[in-house]
């Protein structure tokens, strides 16, 4: 029998939605734009993409979607964030914008901005034992830095000795863009969870 392609959202309120989904359709998942909660509803996982976080995080009040995304993340829906999508899954956000909201779900701070303003961006070539023994090629933008890691957060790889990328239960999170490098296996990882949980 064939199985079903997975069933994922990504949010597309803000940021670099297209580059996530043309990952996800290449590794055969069935992709839609999240905007509101209907279409929350019909998705078995949720990519937050790179973007600005402040940003994702106003406009997910303004379209309703933010409440429905909090819960169905403490309902342990499969959530992949990249950059500022790891910036919104993190319960404590550090240099946050006064007003400023992650959905929360992962037991770390995060640092907005961590390794400088725009000019600061930078490539690296990272090991990831969780992924294999090849690197990661990894493109850093604005990007945030985990400061404190809960007790069942699993750290998948560092830059300069700092965290940039965990894990903790379904939610998978990384400081810098695999969907802008042609790097499948955190997407291919994302997707595993997915079909683990909805059964599919
Ligand atoms: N600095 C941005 C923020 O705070 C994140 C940058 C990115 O996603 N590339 O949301």
């Amino acid at each position: 029998m064939v199985r079903p392609a997975p069933r994922v959202g990504v949010l597309a309120l803000q940021g670099d939605v297209r580059e996530h989904v043309a990952v996800l359709e290449a590794l055969g998942a069935d992709v839609s734009l999240v905007r509101t909660p209907e279409q929350l509803d019909a998705v078995d996982g949720l990519v937050l993409p790179g973007g600005e976080s402040s940003v994702i995080d106003k406009l997910s009040r303004l379209f309703e979607v933010r409440e429905p995304i909090v819960a169905r993340i403490a309902d342990g829906m499969p959530v992949f964030g990249t950059c500022a999508g790891l910036i919104l899954l993190a319960d404590r956000i550090l240099d946050g914008l006064p007003s400023q909201l992650p959905f929360g779900g992962l037991d770390v701070d995060v640092r907005r901005n961590a390794f400088g303003s725009q000019v600061d961006s930078f490539e690296a070539e990272l090991a990831v034992p969780a992924l294999g023994e090849e690197p990661v090629r990894a493109t850093f933008i604005r990007a945030p830095a985990v400061e404190r890691v809960g007790d069942g957060v699993e750290v998948l790889a560092h830059v300069d000795g700092r965290v940039i990328a965990v894990e903790q239960g379904n939610l998978l999170g990384t400081a810098f863009h695999p969907e802008v490098n042609g790097e499948l296996r955190f997407h291919r990882r994302f997707l595993a969870t997915v079909e683990r949980v909805s059964g599919a």
